[in-house]
């Protein structure tokens, strides 16, 4: 074994060790070659987390021998590429509109499939990223409970850039405050079991809010080269 792929093993069993049993721990692959995600997933990895639909299916196909894989699209979807999404990524973080939901949910029931779901949040401004306000989405929540080929399965954040520490585990914690009341409400269809939230550099204040998935990129992996 090299040393390198020894340190980024020694990353990944590090990490983990320090992980509470409720969380998920999604290697974040984009950008990362196929090479680089077996060692990954030697290292005992079994969920990754891709950006853009091209690159993923090509490393899908690359990695089609590790039938236990779990891929997790984080990234914006365009409405062009749902289709694809749907029949390759059995997690879609990234749902950012009640028009992306209607369209999965619409081609969810023609390939007779059933994602799982978050819904992607901003609990403060930022025109930098997609998502729902809290207010369009408490408005939202009664189509999006209706969308019952989706499985929502709960909430997904990425705070703004330049937060402090404190303003940033503050947006962690309002978003798991969301779910909390969103999962008093009586819905039928709609559930609140995950917060997918905290990226390599706040993960840890994530954590301490609620997260359930956690998406880490750069600390398992080292800088992305664009
Ligand atoms: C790139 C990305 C990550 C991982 O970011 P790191 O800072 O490298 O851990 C997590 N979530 C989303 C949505 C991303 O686009």
């Amino acid at each position: 074994m090299t040393d390198l792929q020894n340190s980024m093993a020694n990353r990944i069993d590090q990490i983990r060790s320090t992980l509470p049993d409720r969380v998920r721990l999604i290697a974040v692959s984009k950008t990362v070659g196929s090479e680089r995600i077996r060692e990954a997933y030697r290292a005992g990895i079994r969920d990754f987390g891709e950006s853009r639909i091209p690159e993923s299916l090509q490393k899908q196909e690359e990695l089609k021998d590790l039938t236990d894989i779990t891929w997790h699209l984080i990234g914006h979807l365009q409405s062009n590429k749902a289709k694809k999404a749907i029949a390759n990524f059995p997690w879609i973080h990234s749902v950012d509109s009640l028009k992306l939901a209607q369209q999965l949910n619409e081609l969810a029931e023609n390939l007779e499939t059933k994602p799982k779901i978050c819904l992607q949040v901003k609990i403060v401004p930022d025109p930098q990223k997609f998502g729902w306000s809290v207010p369009e989405l408490l408005n939202d929540l009664p189509v999006l409970d209706r969308c019952d080929r989706l499985d929502i399965q709960g909430l997904m954040c990425i705070p703004p850039l330049g937060l402090n520490s404190e303003q940033t585990y503050e947006v962690f914690q309002q978003t798991a405050e969301l779910a909390d009341k969103i999962k008093q409400q009586d819905w039928s269809n709609l559930q609140m079991h995950h917060l997918s939230m905290g990226m390599s550099a706040d993960y840890p204040l994530a954590i301490q809010a609620g997260a359930t998935l956690i998406r880490l990129g750069t600390t398992l992996f080292g800088q992305r080269n664009p």
